[in-house]
């Protein structure tokens, strides 16, 4: 397709786009993508530091992944999971216990992050006999009914949508760049535990939640890590009171953080889990997980699905385990983590607008403030050089209520070379 043609093609259809589907940044005329990087129409290379917002962790069309969905595919592509239960299905759900955190062994398959939100809720409802949720501000799970209900990053999400899911209840998560207490990771986590006890003491008592539901680290929040103690905090206090923990790993899963799972890296058991994104580097999966002593209390006809499990997908998911078992994926994550987090600290140290660095693994942010002393967020100028960025050739996206946080999420089978020049590239991006 040549670039007026391109052109003409979408000033045609462009319109019956809708909005809320279409109008995003930047808009790339992707006609190719491999490893890191995205071609577009016109010619030009981006390297691509969003993997589609923690997708493609093993890189764009990784052959592996490729092949096997392809030869799935000549087999069949479709049949709904219980009027068949074919071999990518089995072999997946055989294969995903040796990696999930421990007792994260029964699996319902749907086909997206949302979805898989959406399951963790159903079953911690359903098993508990309990109405209520706790989940954090700031955080972000989806875009369903019941998803959105639990999101707090931005009210723009929830607009027009009320009433929303009732029973939920939001506590406060521990950032340790904006605490209001104190600016350490005792401050931060001591100001989320009281805001959880209040929740309690004003809101719904412990014995009516049904399940806390969590990020181990805040995603589309701005990439915020919270302290181990938070974490194990919430760990005790789900114990204490019969209440599941629900880690939402949508985003943090699949090797981003170094571990398969953040819940591994940050050393805290979780009850349920929600998966997706990195699960099959690109195709739709997503997946509801919990132990076996939990999920078998959920009764075959209280929740369904068409497309969840597809043959393609899951023959997919099953060539990411493979790739990970051979190629060294996350030995290689911790080591090009540190390598960019080292290049963004030495970055942030000649511009006093780069209030923050953080992540884990390849899942890092830098906080765009004003230099004024009161780290008062600046999206316009976070903006300014993501864009920069896009001129230069690096794509990275944005986060964070306010837009003010860059975020970078290379392939996790990212090399020194590739971190090395986009390091070079934000450098004079700023
Ligand atoms: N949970 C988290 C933590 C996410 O980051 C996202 C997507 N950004 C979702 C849920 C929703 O996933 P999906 O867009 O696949 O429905």
């Amino acid at each position: 397709m040549t670039t007026e043609s391109y052109k003409a093609l979408l000033e045609k259809v462009y319109a019956n786009l809708a909005p809320s589907f279409a109008e995003d940044w930047p808009k790339l005329a992707a006609t190719r993508a491999e490893g890191v990087y995205l071609y577009t129409e016109d010619g030009k290379e981006y390297m691509d530091f969003t993997s589609g917002i923690g997708v493609t962790n093993l890189g764009h069309n990784h052959p592996h992944v490729l092949n096997a969905a392809i030869e799935q595919m000549k087999k069949f592509s479709h049949s709904a999971v219980g009027i068949t239960l074919h071999e990518p299905l089995l072999r997946l759900t055989e294969v995903l216990p040796t990696v999930m955190p421990e007792g994260m062994d029964m699996f319902f398959f749907g086909n997206s992050g949302s979805e898989a939100v959406e399951g963790a809720l159903k079953l911690a409802r359903y098993v508990s006999g309990r109405p209520g949720f706790i989940a954090f501000r700031g955080g972000f799970h989806g875009r369903t009914y019941a998803s959105v209900s639990v999101t707090s990053v931005k009210s723009k999400y929830r607009l027009h949508y009320e009433p929303m899911v009732p029973g939920v209840y939001f506590a406060e998560y521990a950032n340790p760049y904006r605490c209001p207490i104190g600016d350490t990771a005792e401050d931060a986590v001591a100001w989320s535990k009281q805001s959880l006890e209040k929740v309690f003491d004003h809101f719904i008592p412990p014995s009516e939640v049904a399940a806390i539901l969590v990020e181990p680290v805040q995603g589309e929040g701005g990439y915020i890590v919270p302290p181990a103690a938070f974490l194990q905090n919430l760990r005790q206090v789900c114990d204490e009171h019969g209440i599941l923990l629900i880690m939402d790993e949508v985003q943090s899963g699949f090797g981003r953080t170094g571990e398969m799972f953040a819940a591994q890296t940050l050393g805290v058991r979780p009850d349920i889990m929600a998966v997706a994104k990195g699960i099959a580097n690109g195709f739709p999966l997503g997946a509801t997980v919990a132990s076996r002593e939990l999920m078998t209390q959920w009764k075959a006809g209280s929740h369904g699905t068409t497309f969840g499990g597809n043959p393609v997908a899951c023959a997919a998911a099953l060539a990411v385990q493979e790739v990970f078992a051979q190629e060294n994926v996350l030995e290689n994550c911790r080591a090009m983590g540190k390598r960019l987090m080292t290049g963004m600290l030495e970055i942030q140290k000649e511009h006093d607008f780069i209030g923050d660095v953080r992540g884990l693994g390849l899942m890092l942010a830098m906080e765009i403030v004003k230099p004024d002393g009161r780290k008062t967020p600046d999206g316009e100028k976070a903006f300014d050089i993501l864009n920069k960025m896009l001129e230069n050739g690096l794509v990275g996206y944005m986060a964070g209520p306010t837009g003010n946080v860059i975020r970078l999420i290379p392939p996790l089978t990212v090399t020194s070379e590739q971190v090395d020049k986009a390091l070079e590239i934000l450098g004079v991006s700023m």
